[in-house]
């Protein structure tokens, strides 16, 4: 009988990776090892939606204080220390990636500190160490990178998500290129700790993919927070013009001077010069490891969960592809995770949450569909003159009444999504949702009292 060293060999220890090798610890898988190349926690907690969290939380600041002058307190001066953020931000990540190191270490999974590369169907190198050493499975949960503009002309000049968590001090203006997740976000943390910002965007309003409703909703609340947006162009090239300004050519003939010039224009799979090809691990045309729905690529024994696979990219989506794993292999329980209404916030200012279908998606596969949506403006700012509102929408089959979607923009959307995903996951009916009496005084309230059909006007 062959020996392998390894049970399973785990390449990325990240969200998707370390959850998997626990949950293969627990169901008896033997000898586990994860190798990791930067730090135990992978994007999410290490470059990611953690840190990134603590940036906004750190960015809304001036406008809380505004807003408490509205309830009649006195705020004096205030300054922003971005040293003393990022020291912050270190220290807390820092904490994150011990505790993800001790609960690794407590599953009895072996930590290995290199890069791993694929050599051969159950052949594993470590590059800096430059050993063998064989498994019997391997699971890759390498995650993904940024896309970095390469390609343009001057493309060095700029940075990505990666690199703006460790800034040397706030840059005083800034163009943030994308209009997706992080570069919404991001446009707004840097106008909120006080930059100038631009945000170029190639489309004509930001989030695409997301329901029509929430995009004009947060095109326009980004504007009103004093980032300009410039739509329907890209970047064409960067010059650095000295005194550590770099001067950003759009196709559009503008011209942009900033400090500092980050690119959110998506992020790639990662898997070049993983080897995949040396053990038949097929990728597709972006390089996404294909899997099947338990997560199996195409070689018997190799498995991938996460962003490295490209199916839905978010932390709890590669946490629960790594548990399923676990099930499937390790614990004779063939599971496949569901991937459809999958509840995601994102993070600007005001937030968005949402969950299954857009109101376009909708009216594409269902014959009748009912739309229920308010906008008013948050109890929170009624004592100021903050213009900020509140989106709230719901999206119904007009046969059955079931909820197919919920999208809310304002206060605390994130935190709400979370529970209205658990009733359009379970195909709660309009009625239902009625049913449920209202919590009073809140914004959420108006989820469950939606009682007029919106009517479009002529
Ligand atoms: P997204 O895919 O969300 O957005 C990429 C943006 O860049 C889009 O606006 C896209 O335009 C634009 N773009 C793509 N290629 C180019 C190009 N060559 N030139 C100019 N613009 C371009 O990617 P992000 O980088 O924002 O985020 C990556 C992923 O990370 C997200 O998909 C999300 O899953 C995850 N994420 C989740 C977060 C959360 O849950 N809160 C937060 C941050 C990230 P177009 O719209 O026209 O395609």
């Amino acid at each position: 009988m062959t020996q392998f060293d390894y049970d399973l060999f785990v390449i990325g220890a990240g969200s998707g990776g370390v959850r998997a090798s626990r949950m293969a610890a627990k169901h008896g898988a033997g000898k586990i090892a994860i190798a990791e190349e930067h730090r135990y926690g992978g994007t999410c907690v290490i470059r990611g939606c953690v840190p990134k969290k603590l940036f906004v939380y750190a960015s809304e600041f001036e406008k809380t204080f505004k807003l408490a002058e509205s309830f009649g307190w006195s705020v004096g001066e205030s300054e922003f220390s971005w040293e003393k953020l990022i020291a912050a931000k270190d220290a807390e990540i820092d904490r994150l990636e011990g505790i993800y190191q001790r609960l690794l270490k407590n599953s009895g999974v072996e930590m290995i500190s290199d890069r791993a590369v694929i050599e051969g169907p159950n052949t594993i190198r470590l590059v800096n160490e430059d050993r063998t050493v064989t498994a019997k499975k391997i699971l890759i949960a390498t995650g993904g990178t940024p896309f970095a503009h390469e390609g343009m002309v001057g493309h060095r000049l700029g940075i990505t998500s990666n690199e703006a968590f460790y800034l040397p001090e706030l840059p005083k203006r800034v163009v943030v290129a994308g209009g997706g997740y992080i570069a919404c976000e991001f446009a707004q943390i840097f106008k909120g700790m006080g930059s100038d910002v631009v945000q170029v965007y190639r489309g004509d309003k930001v989030l695409r993919g997301f329901d029509e409703d929430v995009r004009d909703h947060v095109h326009n609340e980004i504007e009103a927070s004093g980032v300009r947006i410039i739509t329907n162009t890209i970047f064409t090239k960067i010059e650095d013009i000295g005194d550590g300004v770099k001067r950003v050519h759009l196709k559009n003939g503008e011209v942009l001077e900033a400090e500092c010039v980050m690119y959110a224009i998506g992020r790639n799979p990662h898997t070049v010069g993983l080897g995949l090809e040396t053990a038949g691990v097929e990728v597709d045309e972006k390089g996404a490891i294909k899997v099947d729905a338990y997560s199996k690529t195409t070689a018997d024994h190799i498995y991938a969960v996460g962003d490295v696979t490209n199916r839905v990219n978010l932390t709890p989506v590669a946490i629960r592809e790594g548990a399923a794993f676990a099930q499937t292999v390790y614990n004779d329980n063939p599971t496949a995770f569901d991937h459809s209404d999958i509840a995601s916030a994102v993070f600007t200012q005001p937030p968005v949450g949402s969950v299954g279908m857009t109101e376009a998606e909708a009216r594409e596969s269902f014959k009748e569909v009912d739309i229920y949506k308010t906008s008013f403006r948050p109890m929170k700012y009624s004592l100021s003159d903050f213009g900020s509102r509140m989106l709230m929408k719901l999206v119904v089959d007009g046969e059955t009444q079931r909820v197919l979607g919920v999208h809310i923009v304002g206060p605390d959307a994130p935190e709400m999504i979370q529970l209205a995903g658990i009733a359009v996951k379970a195909g709660l009916t309009k009625d239902q949702y009625d049913a449920a009496c209202a919590v009073h005084p809140t914004s959420a309230e108006e989820l469950v009292t939606m009682a007029d059909k919106w009517v479009p006007s002529e």
